[in-house]
């Protein structure tokens, strides 16, 4: 049966949005472009043409600059380099990340979005058996590569950092050599987001989960030194450390995204006893997360390429579901619109109260904000209930009948657009 649709809906229905949305076929190109590469092992071959990881990160920069080319070259890409040596290189290897920068209104500002080129089979020593890695982390980097290419046809305030790291299953080198260089060049990192294993959907026991990604994150930062512990044990927070908050707002921002994935927010910073590519940021202050598919298949994972007792093991593209993968990279690229497009958060957030019934808040400044959010929300909640903007000339503001004795409060800045940045958590004065 046919329902003729007015014109205006069919206007609707084919919004330029469309054209913007990750493409699953697309994102599937990538992985098996990855694929091709037979191993992409930190120790492989640097130099062969075809073979080995060095061919693969020049292809990944290769492409970067593709992008580059089709935004008027609003991405300058650069590789980083240094040599690392430890139990999984012990004769040292040249780490190399492939970045890619696209410049915001703020330069030293920067949203990183990562994923790992590296490939590994059951001995992570073992650098010439094929190990395609097609969503340990194909996955990732096509959707890193999708991001750029959706994201380059917008200007935002802060600067997007595209990065493909190396070394990630020989110790997190690639992240480490970012982190480690984002401090050294006194960046402002507003977010880090860490996209590794997210294009499957079928789990080890064979059953499949659609309907979600999770998000993990850290409650309590990593960095904190002991007096702001002892505060934050004190005066409560465990549940608003700046990674737990962008977990948060990639939680709101997924929510808004029609058929699109729900997020589990996985209040620990990785899966239990495992790592990944954020926690060097996380080691440095830096709010980052992690993305992760809602089901694991491990047979999928670090495995040699082979079929014992029926079992197909080993990290093949056939495993993989890329309708899921594009609703994960959609997930990333709002986040980063959204934060992108937004001042820094605040810092020097407090509260004051005691001994009555309004909670007196304050704050720095931020470049560029057009105006500031206050969330507050009874001690017994766990998401933000109520909040008022403030123009953008308020430092301070009194929330009237909220008693600081049973409510949090957090602090936002809004830009031009109404972009919010992430919420500083607000601590004792
Ligand atoms: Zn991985």
């Amino acid at each position: 049966m046919h329902r003729l649709l007015p014109i205006a809906a069919l206007l609707v229905a084919t919004p330029a949005a469309a054209q913007d949305s990750p493409d699953p076929a697309r994102l599937k190109a990538t992985v098996e472009k990855l694929v091709s590469f037979g191993t992409r092992h930190t120790l492989s071959s640097p130099d062969d043409p075809q073979r080995g990881i060095g061919a693969a990160r020049r292809w990944a920069a290769g492409e970067l600059t593709r992008i580059s080319d089709a935004c008027g070259g609003c991405i300058t890409s650069a590789n980083l380099a240094r040599t690392f040596t430890g139990k999984r290189a012990p004769n040292g290897v040249e780490i190399v990340d492939v970045l890619g920068f696209q410049q915001g209104i703020e330069p030293r500002r920067v949203i990183i979005i990562g994923a790992h080129i590296d490939s590994r089979v059951s001995d992570p020593m073992d650098a010439t058996s094929d190990a395609p890695g097609a969503n340990d982390d194909g996955s990732g980097v096509a959707l890193v590569l999708e991001a750029a290419r959706i994201l380059s046809k917008q200007k935002f305030r802060a600067t997007i950092v595209y990065a493909i790291f190396s070394g990630e299953e020989q110790g997190l080198y690639g992240g480490t050599l970012l982190a480690e260089t984002a401090k050294q060049k006194k960046w402002t990192v507003s977010a880090m987001l860490n996209n590794d294993i997210v294009g499957n959907t079928i789990g080890q026991d064979g059953r499949r989960v659609t309907d979600h990604v999770r998000v993990f994150s850290e409650g309590i930062p990593a960095v904190e030194d002991l007096p702001t512990l002892q505060a934050r044990r004190e005066n409560g927070g465990e549940d608003d450390g700046p990674s737990r908050a962008l977990a948060k707002v990639v939680d709101g921002v997924a929510a808004a995204i029609p058929a699109g994935l729900d997020v589990f927010i996985d209040r620990r910073p990785d899966r239990f006893g495992r790592g990944g590519d954020h926690e060097p940021f996380l080691a440095l202050g830096y709010p980052a997360v992690r993305f992760t598919v809602a089901t694991e298949n491990w047979n999928g994972q670090h495995q040699t390429l082979r079929t014992d007792k029926g079992v197909a093991y080993g990290d093949t593209i056939d495993k993989m579901d890329f309708a899921y993968l594009a609703k994960v990279t959609a997930i990333n690229i709002a986040s980063i619109r959204r934060l992108a497009a937004a001042p820094a958060a605040p810092s020097g957030v407090t509260i004051a109260g005691a001994l009555g019934y309004d909670t007196t808040v304050k704050w720095q400044p931020v470049e560029g904000a057009t105006g500031y959010r206050i969330h507050w929300r009874r001690n017994d909640a766990q998401d933000w209930q109520k909040s008022a903007d403030v123009p953008a000339t308020d430092q301070v503001d009194v929330l009237k009948d909220v008693p600081v004795d049973d409510h949090f409060v957090g602090v936002s800045a809004l830009g031009a657009d109404g972009a919010e940045s992430l919420v500083t958590f607000a601590g004792p004065g």
